[in-house]
């Protein structure tokens, strides 16, 4: 996984999160969703990617992309940007004071939001479809042998009788 492959890198404990981690989150966050403030535990917290892991936005699973939410928020946030959906959550210093908590999380554990994996990943998913088509043409032309064999048994039933 390149999301443990980075948090090694930067000298972090591969990030899970298990109970001990989750608890690190939540004392950074102050016991609270980092988008509306609601009070969460161990057992109520969300996790959110920051920078979200699809492959248009290939952010990791890894320290400093993982925030503590409400499973509300969570849901409610769905593909917006976290920022845009901070925006929804609080207003004024609030908004001021979510955002810097979350950009201070950010680069305390020197997550570089920047990180170029699309040149490679980009490469990646094109490889990865091919050897899927590749696989799928190979279960293609099993069935097509299972079928062919089938019906030639049903001839061959049919020719018997
Ligand atoms: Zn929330």
């Amino acid at each position: 996984m390149v999301g443990q492959f980075y948090d090694e890198a930067r000298g972090f404990p591969k990030f899970v999160p298990n109970k001990r981690q989750k608890k690190e989150l939540l004392e950074f966050f102050d016991h609270q969703c980092c988008y509306c403030g609601r009070l969460i535990s161990v057992e109520t917290l969300s996790q959110d990617h920051l920078i979200p892991m699809n492959k248009d936005h290939l952010g990791l699973h890894a320290w400093g992309n993982v925030v503590p939410c409400c499973k509300d928020c969570n849901n409610a946030k769905q593909h917006s940007g976290w920022l845009k959906f901070l925006a929804t959550q609080a207003k004024g210093k609030t908004l001021d004071d979510r955002e810097n908590k979350i950009l201070t999380f950010v680069e305390n554990r020197r997550y570089d939001p920047n990180l170029q994996l699309s040149d490679y990943a980009g490469n990646l998913y094109a490889d990865v479809g091919e050897v899927a088509m590749t696989l799928i043409q190979l279960r293609y032309k099993q069935a097509e042998e299972a079928i062919t064999q089938l019906l030639a048994n049903d001839l061959g039933i049919q020719n018997d009788g």
